[in-house]
């Protein structure tokens, strides 16, 4: 349980999941079938807003409560829902888990607005914003509480349609993140072609930047730039203290990372966000 513990309470990787096409392919009809079974559960894990310590988003990050092998992290079976064109539908129900929660949130009386992670290639499905709104639609929620945060695991080859795509999506009013920025197929050039909302300055950065000079100056250049473009600024992988206080000296809006907690299960971020606001009250 504790080494689980330590992988945000997920199994890490298990290369077994990736030999040969035989189970891959179990793998595969595997997922179809537990999405379908309802198997995919989804933790969050809070933001805070730098400067004032206070919760100000969740991020919803997808685990598959295997039958037989347990809980397994998104590394063990996104990739493979990519390719197999089975991601929409992860992506469809994580969406539909994270609208509906944010809806107990509300009643609740949290304000937390939810980030749901959404492969770049999703853009060059034209009916992608349609199926967003309607999502919206049936929890009620208003479009500015939802951020997609999208990632680059491929070249987007479609430029012009997904700049499209995107414009319908801030049209609506739905807000737009570019996650892992500064890794991967992430390129500057969509900052010019394709504006989103808000940066997220990738953990690798921001997980050693007290330690290496280096990282801490590439936080400090994607912090300056992201301000320059009047963008918001994220950074995830906060790990300590020292991490949070300096980016708090370099201005980064949003902090994410183990420091201020682990991806949680639904009813544990709950307890967390009390608990949080009673220090905020209390401090
Ligand atoms: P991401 O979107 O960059 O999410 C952040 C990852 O960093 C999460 O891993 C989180 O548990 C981990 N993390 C957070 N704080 C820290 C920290 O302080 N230190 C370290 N070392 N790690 C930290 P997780 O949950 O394993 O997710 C991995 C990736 O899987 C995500 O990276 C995202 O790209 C993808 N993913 C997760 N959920 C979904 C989903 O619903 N749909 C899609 N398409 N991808 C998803
Ligand atoms: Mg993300
Ligand atoms: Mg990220
Ligand atoms: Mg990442």
């Amino acid at each position: 349980y504790e080494a689980k513990r330590r992988h945000g309470g997920v199994c890490a990787y298990d290369p077994s999941l990736d030999t040969g096409d035989t189970s891959r392919l179990t793998l595969q009809s595997e997922l179809r079938q537990g999405i379908e079974r309802g198997e995919l559960v989804v933790f969050y894990q809070p933001k805070i807003d730098v400067a004032t310590r206070r919760p100000c988003g969740a991020e919803a990050l997808v685990r598959w409560q295997h039958p037989t092998r347990g809980l397994l992290g998104p590394d063990a079976f996104i990739p493979l829902a990519e390719e197999s064109g089975l991601i929409d539908m992860v992506t469809a129900d994580v969406l539909d888990q994270a609208l509906a929660q944010l809806g107990r949130w509300t009643e609740l009386g949290h304000q937390l607005p939810v980030s749901v992670n959404v492969p770049a290639r999703s853009l060059t499905d034209e009916a992608f914003p349609e199926t967003i709104v309607a999502a919206l639609a049936r929890h009620g929620v208003p479009p500015k509480l939802l951020t997609l945060e999208m990632t680059e695991s491929a070249v987007v080859t479609d430029m012009e349609r997904a700049g499209e795509v995107l414009r319908r999506l801030r049209e609506h009013g739905v807000h737009i993140s570019i996650d892992d920025f500064g890794t991967g197929y992430s390129s500057i050039a969509h900052l010019r072609d394709m504006p989103p909302h808000e940066l997220k300055i990738d953990r690798s950065f921001v997980m050693k930047m007290c330690e290496n000079s280096r990282d801490e100056t590439i936080v400090r250049a994607v912090v300056d730039l992201a301000k320059n473009l009047r963008l918001r600024v994220v950074a995830e992988g906060v790990e300590n203290e020292d991490a949070l206080r300096a980016l708090g000296d370099l201005g980064c809006d949003e902090a994410q990372g183990y420091h201020i907690s682990r991806p949680l299960p639904a009813a544990e971020l709950t307890a967390w966000l009390g608990r949080s606001e009673m220090a905020i009250t209390a401090g």
